[in-house]
């Protein structure tokens, strides 16, 4: 396990899945961790309580929320964008507000987010985006709109690896593939076509997915920027 001793992270979208895993992991290596949350406010105060962390309500949708929320948390020596939705369904049928809506939590949050984090990060910070295997691998219909928000974060990672790279400030993307969540869950209708497209069929787990990301925020991946991580169990491959 790293030790994030002294360390303050920022999630957002950190009360279930993936999110609350990856508040876990940091916590009980010994951060100082908060996270954001939109709805199950609950679910969010009882991680808070079993963890030692911080619960926030902000809408990533509101990109001024999420600024002001980032520019008063002080200096944050790692920030994971892991709030997203999913939005499948018909492009014919989608509704545009809905439409806008998921680019602004899934792409526009994560720009901001990065943007405000470095003005007040030291040098070797993190930012660490959850995008998704479907940026380089769509093998059914419905999700355009996702795929390509999160296809933009390969391309938001590696302009902003550049513009903060002088500072050692690192900026990743992790993209799991089918993971076991309540956007996804384990047992839901599609699971046999998800695992027919895996090379291991299996959906992945939120724990697997925090281990990554602690490892891109962790010393020995102060050198690794620009990347985009799979975590799919081979979805894309
Ligand atoms: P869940 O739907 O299980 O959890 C989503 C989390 O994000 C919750 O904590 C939720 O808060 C928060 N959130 C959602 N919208 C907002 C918002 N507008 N403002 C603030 N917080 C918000 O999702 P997962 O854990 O499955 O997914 C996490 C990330 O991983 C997403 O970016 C998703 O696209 C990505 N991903 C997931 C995959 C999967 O198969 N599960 C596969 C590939 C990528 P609240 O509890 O308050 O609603």
């Amino acid at each position: 396990m790293i030790d994030f001793n002294g360390k303050s992270i920022l999630v957002l979208g950190g009360s279930r899945g993936i999110g609350a895993a990856i508040v876990r992991l940091f916590a009980t290596s010994g951060a100082r961790v908060a996270f954001t949350y939109i709805s199950s406010r609950e679910t969010a105060e009882a991680l808070a309580a079993e963890t030692g962390s911080e619960a926030l309500l902000a809408d990533s949708a509101d990109r001024d929320a999420i600024i002001d929320l980032i520019a008063s948390r002080g200096p944050l020596d790692a920030v994971v964008v892991n709030s997203g939705v999913l939005g499948a369904g018909d492009p014919l049928a989608m509704s545009p507000n809905d439409i806008d809506r998921l680019f602004r939590i899934n792409i526009h949050a994560p720009y901001y987010a990065a943007v405000t984090a470095a003005r007040h990060m030291p040098d070797g910070g993190r930012i660490i985006f959850i995008g998704s295997t479907n940026a380089d691998r769509t093998p059914m219909s419905g999700l355009a709109a996702y795929a390509a928000s999160k296809a933009a974060l390969r391309g938001m990672a590696k302009g902003l690896a550049r513009d903060f790279g002088p500072r050692g400030i690192t900026v990743n993307v992790v993209q799991p593939g089918p993971t076991d969540t309540d956007m996804n869950p384990a047992g839901g209708p599609l699971k046999g076509k998800m695992h027919s497209f895996m090379a291991i069929k299996r959906h992945v787990t939120s724990a697997e997915v925090a281990g990554l990301v602690a490892y891109l925020a962790g010393p020995e991946a102060g050198i690794i920027t620009g990347a985009a991580y799979s975590i799919d169990g081979g979805f894309a491959a």
